[in-house]
């Protein structure tokens, strides 16, 4: 005697709801995947569109450490489907990998696109249901609602995963409207912030109108005691962005939140040490220009004499020494983070203590959460997507072991 299926709601089409569905339907669930916008996965096409870095080749232990805080929670999604498995199963539906010269993985054909078309063609094969434009609203006692275009609608699954995302690019699609229905039903959630964000500098006129949009490279940049870690940024109308403040973004948030302000120190000739640089600038300048003394002998011109001169005044100390320490350690005083809305993700959202290990909400039991609307953060190169897809198969797998142990 064949038995009816139990049915699962997935509510958003991201990465990770859509692992989610992929576990539930391989569990034997109907699956219904509800997603508010015109078509799913806008994110993860947006993702791709510098070339998607799907996830990263360092050994487990690195890699687990990107997660910060949240490194113990996040340990049991990767174990059970980390880099490797990520690679094989994106494999699995024909997107070869390959590992970049930073050890960043990426499909072979750098977009996100035929991945995405490939994954919804094989969902769409197991039956499992897309209702696009359904805009969830929250629960009517044990309904959940939508908004659509038809008017409002409900459903009463058996079991519900919400991977709704965060709250960055909310024209994609994720704009943290989940968070007061959460918090309505008890549900401690904490506040979205932007995570992989730029922040803001009172620039000069002279800097911001010459230089925006101009990149600083290399450079080396640090917080307080912490490690340098060298890189490149990008001049903003507003102060700076780019991945290596993305690198030290979290840090220097929570600094700000802390204390009104930051210090950003940049080394601009990270490949000379102080002793050397200071002989470089020791050496006789003849009838030569301070800028272009500097630009001979350190390497310093353009965008990186700018904000030296922003530090240090547009008439520079002639004096060898002060400028060289300058050079090794610019002292940048960071007044805001930007936005939420233009930060390439998000921090906060649920936090661990409101989940059980399955990714089930212990004040809903039956509704479990994956993605980026869960309370971890990490830098970009990948642990973003290897964290959604994997939290999205445990979320699903937990909400497939639900649903057996129902009578
Ligand atoms: C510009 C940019 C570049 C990025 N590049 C990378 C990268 O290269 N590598 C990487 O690892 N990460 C990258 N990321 C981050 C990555 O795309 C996200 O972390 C990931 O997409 C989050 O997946 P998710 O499924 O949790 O949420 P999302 O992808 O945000 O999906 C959530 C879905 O839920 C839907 N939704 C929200 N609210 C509702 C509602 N009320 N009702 C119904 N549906 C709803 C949304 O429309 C959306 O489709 C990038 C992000 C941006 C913005």
């Amino acid at each position: 005697m064949s038995q009816t299926p139990r049915t699962a709601a997935v509510i958003g089409g991201g990465p990770a709801g859509l692992m989610a569905a992929e576990v539930l339907v391989a569990g034997g669930a109907a699956v219904d995947v509800y997603e508010a916008m015109p078509s799913v996965g806008r994110k993860f096409l947006q993702a791709g569109v510098g070339g998607l870095n799907l996830t990263h080749s360092e050994p487990d232990t690195q890699f687990l450490a990107r997660y910060g805080a949240a490194r113990d929670w996040v340990r049991p999604w990767l174990d059970s489907f980390g880099a490797i498995a990520l690679r094989s199963w994106a494999e699995g539906l024909g997107m070869e990998t390959f590992v970049g010269t930073s050890g960043r993985v990426f499909p072979r054909q750098m977009k996100a696109a035929p991945l995405l078309r490939a994954w919804l063609r094989r969902l769409k094969d197991s039956h499992v249901h897309f209702h696009m434009r359904h805009r969830w609203r929250g629960w009517k006692d044990a309904h959940l609602m939508f908004d659509t275009p038809g008017g409002a609608k409900t459903a009463k699954p058996d079991v519900t995963v919400l991977a709704l995302g965060g709250g960055s690019w909310p024209h994609l699609g994720s704009d943290g409207a989940w968070v007061p229905v959460l918090r309505g039903r008890g549900v401690n959630v904490s506040p979205l912030k932007p995570a992989n964000c730029g922040f803001d500098v009172a620039w000069s006129e002279h800097l911001r109108g010459r230089f925006a949009g101009q990149p600083v490279k290399s450079v080396s940049a640090w917080l307080e005691d912490e490690a340098h870690r060298q890189g490149e940024f990008v001049i903003t109308t507003h102060g700076l962005e780019g991945g290596l403040i993305y690198f030290l973004s979290a840090a220097l948030r929570d600094s700000i939140d802390a204390e009104g302000s930051a210090i950003l120190h940049l080394d601009l000739a990270p490949n000379r040490d102080l002793p050397k640089l200071l002989q470089d600038l020791r050496k006789p300048r003849g009838g030569q220009s301070l800028a272009s003394h500097l630009r001979k002998q350190a390497g310093i011109e353009g965008v990186k004499a700018a904000l030296l001169r922003e530090v240090l005044g547009k008439d520079l100390p002639e004096e060898p020494a002060a400028l060289a320490q300058t050079i090794k350690d610019l002292p940048l005083k960071l007044t805001a983070a930007r936005p939420l809305v233009e930060a390439i993700s998000s921090a906060g959202g649920v936090p661990a203590d409101e989940l059980d290990p399955r990714l089930m909400l212990r004040r809903l039991p039956g509704v479990f959460c994956a993605g980026e609307m869960l309370d971890w953060e990490a830098p970009t190169g990948g642990y973003l997507l290897t964290a959604c897809i994997a939290s999205g198969r445990i979320a699903g797998a937990g909400a497939a072991a639900w649903l057996g142990e129902r009578p």
